[in-house]
């Protein structure tokens, strides 16, 4: 893929984008050499030589990239919106993992319920949200165990990723707003993208061609 003697690090977020993951990388030529999801390394040679993969939580793959820990990653918006990184480069959607990340409520709570206590996993991208129309929030981080803190008296609404919506109606939720469209994208290190320019952006041009396939 390259003439210079370039090695490349790409960082995945383990779980269902790793799957949808792992077809796109194939077909850009990038195998690795064993079965990642029967594994217990973290580490991966691939049929690439010169690229190596790991793989951990979406929340630690912008953490790893802007450090230049790993050259790339793939991680989902949603963690790159509350991570904030500024020190990363966002060159390639992947369209895989699509969801949304929303407001949700109890169907008989009123949308504009004077200070909503909100619980979410994603107490930054909440709170800019909130900031930005004016509205006052108390937020309440939780990490697991969202869809029931309405139900249980924890908090009035939630923000989360919702997907079929399957989820939230079996707790009594509903959906009241859309705060961003998700999808898992490639993201790579600056300094990375200059002194590896040519193996980041041939293994992007070729995951560019995969993706483009897939959409025509
Ligand atoms: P659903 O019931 O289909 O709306 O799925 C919602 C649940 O699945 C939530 O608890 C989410 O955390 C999780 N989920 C759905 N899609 C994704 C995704 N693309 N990335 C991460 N988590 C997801």
């Amino acid at each position: 893929m390259s003439t210079v003697t370039e090695s490349v690090t790409i960082a995945l977020t383990r779980g269902r984008i790793l799957k949808e993951t792992l077809p796109l990388l194939r077909e850009a030529g990038i195998e690795p050499l064993e079965d990642m999801s029967r594994s217990r390394k973290l580490k991966f040679a691939t049929s690439l030589d010169q690229v190596s993969l790991l793989v951990m939580r979406g929340s630690d793959v912008p953490v790893y990239v802007e450090n230049g820990a790993a050259d790339m990653g793939v991680a989902g918006k949603d963690m790159l919106l509350e991570y904030g990184g500024e020190g990363l480069y966002e060159p390639l959607d992947l369209g895989i993992a699509r969801c949304r990340l929303m407001i949700a409520a109890p169907r008989e709570v009123p949308a504009s319920s004077a200070r909503l206590r909100v619980a979410t996993k994603f107490t930054g991208i909440a709170k800019r949200w909130f900031a930005e129309q004016g509205r006052q929030v108390e937020l309440i981080k939780l990490n697991g165990a969202l869809e029931i803190a309405p139900a249980m008296g924890l908090a009035d609404a939630i923000v989360d990723i919702v997907d079929t919506g399957n989820t939230l109606r079996a707790n009594g939720l509903e959906p009241r707003e859309t705060i961003a469209e998700i999808s898992s994208r490639v993201i790579v290190n600056k300094a990375s993208m200059k002194i590896k320019s040519q193996l980041i952006r041939a293994i992007l041009e070729r995951l560019a061609a995969s993706v483009n396939r897939r959409a025509s």
